[in-house]
């Protein structure tokens, strides 16, 4: 009975190990992405069936991120590497430019003018993941890049793109049934910088920022003192942080409508150009909506 056992558990053994060799086959597609969302959206479609490495950790700002030498070894070691563009990650040009057409794939190259947000000078707002509509045309670009590169698993890929827009257009009904709970009046939001004007445009929120689309130009004193005017004359009483600018700006603003004697507060933290983090289940661009829609709609009804 013993040797049974025995030989059982080696049989068991075995066959764990060759599943695990399987696991961590080296011909899976390597593809490496920018943004936290876009590590997010590929993981999404191809699962275990190929390797993601998001050069920026949780938290970080990609309009002022940096490329460190190690990431250029990351990008020339993968087949793919996958951005936002749309002039997010500014600082990464020359990395963009060192990758042949074939391992890029810039996905703001991919977006319908038409739904393409614009500040008033004209710049584009690169803040397309809270665009749900956009962010579901896209996957259906990464489907067929990554079935370019791996035909054996396309129909995987295709097949996961598929759920991926379902649990898309779930996380949309769910933000629409609780944007509707809350009065059209109170459907202001007021943020660190401007990274929710897709969020608004879909949902029905006019959005205000301290900084710009960008947060690599400084808000200015008139700029602050400005938008604390127009908080008092829109009576708002909650602005929010995000995760990857740091607080000092909306507390400047906080401190310019205690100027005003108009009492502001922070409603919380969002996360803005980066998702949240594991340790708080929030690393997927769905957790982290839903997680910003509840933060907004609770702080705003109080
Ligand atoms: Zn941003």
């Amino acid at each position: 009975m013993k040797k049974i056992l025995a030989l059982t558990l080696l049989l068991l053994s075995v066959f764990t190990l060759s599943a695990c060799n399987d696991e961590r086959s080296t011909d899976k597609l390597q593809v490496v992405t920018t943004t936290t969302y876009i590590g997010d959206m590929l993981k999404q479609v191809g699962g275990n069936y190929i390797e993601v490495i998001v050069l920026m950790d949780v938290g970080v700002d990609p309009h002022d991120y940096q490329p460190r030498q190690s990431d250029t070894q990351k990008v020339a070691n993968a087949d793919l590497l996958v951005a936002n563009g749309l002039n997010l990650e500014e600082r990464m040009g020359e990395v963009f430019r060192n990758v042949e057409n074939e391992k890029l794939l810039i996905l703001g190259d991919y977006v319908d003018e038409a739904s393409l947000l614009r500040e008033e000078n004209g710049e584009i707002d690169p803040h397309i993941w809270f665009d749900l509509e956009i962010w579901m045309d896209l996957i259906s670009v990464v489907v067929d890049r990554l079935s370019t590169l791996d035909s054996d698993n396309s129909d995987i890929f295709e097949k996961r793109g598929q759920e991926y827009v379902k649990d898309l257009e779930i996380l949309d009904l769910y933000i629409k049934s609780r944007v509707e709970t809350l009065d059209e009046s109170k459907r202001i939001l007021v943020t660190a910088h401007d990274a929710f004007a897709y969020f608004g445009n879909a949902y029905g929120f006019d959005v205000y920022a301290v900084q710009g689309i960008s947060t690599e130009s400084e808000a200015s004193i008139s700029d602050i003192e400005n938008l604390a005017a127009l908080l008092v004359e829109l009576d708002v009483r909650k602005v929010f942080w995000e995760t990857s600018v740091p607080q000092s700006t909306v507390n400047a603003l906080i401190e310019a409508t205690e100027d005003l004697d108009h009492d502001v507060s922070v409603g919380g933290e969002l996360y803005s150009d980066s998702t949240g983090g594991a340790s708080q289940g929030h690393e997927t661009l769905i957790r982290t909506y839903r997680y910003n829609v509840d933060l907004i709609i609770d702080s705003l009804m109080e």
